[in-house]
């Protein structure tokens, strides 16, 4: 599968990002509910190993270095086992709207808005670095005590300087330069979330009985991982690193919306009041076509077509 030129999903974005959107608001709980989970467990105390002072702690209290550990390594554990339920009742709904490793593609692809003067490019890599500095240190919390970064010692200052500001790059240019790519064909998250994805009701529905689809594509131009919103069944090809080809679309789909927020704008501009792309709990086949309305379109080569 080719990838769609990124310049059409920057163009696409930049027409949404003059407009304000319930998805903004969703986005932004959704990424403080992450950052709070990374930064609340270690801070409260409620599970977290210091490598700088010993100060490790399990359940709001001093612990041993043993238990701290057991008590991280459960919490990254359970991590796994909410977001694996998440997957199993809503798909890749953590993909689209808690997963800070897509925010920093997001601020990545900001920098980039098409016609952005140097000041708003400024504005907005200092955006992405000052989210990705907050993710690197929620990260850090949970094997350090923070205060190492002013209160440590020379080589233990230097060394945690080190690593946060490295970690900050790594994160930073993460997000300016490889993007979702990293999204399609490495997150080894995001791979078993493909194999899982049983979710048969929630995600993007394309419902078109009423003929309110004005063929425009900017659905497919905008989707970051390449799919085709309005066809979710449809097997995906071949797609690069270890994901898994020839899955239906649904599996690779982040469920981050920005295909229906493309679809209303684009209806709304043509002064539609019926959008077909939907996202949110439906029954039914993922697709309903005018001619076909109450059956699922059947890709001409899918194995997959089947069920809703
Ligand atoms: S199909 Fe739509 S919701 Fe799914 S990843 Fe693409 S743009 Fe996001
Ligand atoms: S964005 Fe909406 S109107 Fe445009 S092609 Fe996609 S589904 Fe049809």
């Amino acid at each position: 599968m080719s990838r769609q030129p990124i310049s059409r999903r920057l163009k696409i974005l930049r027409a949404l990002r003059n407009t304000g959107h319930r998805f903004n608001h969703w986005r932004v709980v959704g990424m403080a509910l992450t950052l709070g989970l990374l930064f609340g467990v270690p801070l409260s105390g409620l599970a977290r190993v210091d490598l700088w002072g010993g100060r490790h702690a399990l359940l709001f209290r001093g612990a041993s270095f043993r238990h701290g550990l057991a008590g991280v390594l459960v919490g990254i554990g359970l991590f796994y086992v909410v977001t694996f339920l998440v997957n199993v009742a809503g798909g890749r709904l953590f993909c689209g709207w808690g997963c800070p490793v897509g925010q920093l593609s997001r601020f990545g692809e900001a920098v980039e808005t098409p016609g952005l003067d140097r000041r708003g490019k400024l504005l907005a890599s200092a955006r992405g670095a000052a989210f990705s500095g907050a993710l690197v240190l929620s990260v850090m919390a949970w094997w350090v005590d923070l205060r190492v970064l002013w209160m440590g010692g020379s080589k233990a200052l230097i060394l945690a300087w080190a690593v946060l500001f490295l970690s900050v790059v790594a994160a930073y240019s993460h997000g300016r330069w490889w993007r979702w790519g990293f999204c399609m064909s490495t997150c080894p998250i995001g791979l078993y979330y493909s194999f899982v994805s049983p979710a048969r009701w929630y995600g993007v529905h394309f419902r078109n009985q009423n003929a309110a689809c004005i063929e425009c594509n900017a659905c497919d131009n905008v989707c970051p991982v390449d799919l085709a919103p309005r066809d979710l069944m449809a097997p995906t090809g071949s797609r690069p690193g270890i994901s898994i080809a020839e899955a239906p679309g649904r599996n690779h789909c982040l469920e981050c919306g920005d295909c229906v927020r493309a679809c209303e704008f684009m209806i709304s501009k043509k002064g539609g009041d019926e959008v077909p792309l939907l996202i949110g709990f439906f029954s039914g086949p993922q697709r309903i076509e005018e001619e076909a309305a109450g059956t699922e379109s059947q890709h001409p080569n899918s194995t997959f077509a089947t069920g809703g």
